[in-house]
């Protein structure tokens, strides 16, 4: 019953596509648009990988010090990162 091979072969087709889909759909740093996504700005949540990250520091006044993470038009933003 050849008939039967076909819908096998399109699932097999089918998961692989489906892989690739998945591969081609990895989060990819919106800066770049080259590497994987590490974090995302603290700012506007843009999703950023490790090269474009911008760091900032932010003190609390009581000797913490939190470490903030920004894209580079937020971490020239005033209004975000003062
Ligand atoms: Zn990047
Ligand atoms: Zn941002």
């Amino acid at each position: 019953m050849p008939n039967q091979q076909v819908p096998l072969l399109e699932r097999v087709f089918g998961g692989i596509k489906g892989l690739f889909k998945s591969a081609e759909s990895a989060p990819v740093c919106e800066v770049c648009k080259q590497n994987e996504v590490y974090l995302e700005c603290d700012g506007c949540k843009t999703p950023l990988c490790l090269k474009c990250v911008k760091y900032s520091f932010y003190s609390t006044g009581c000797g913490n010090v939190h470490p903030l993470y920004f894209c580079p038009k937020c971490n020239d933003d005033k209004d975000i990162n003062p």
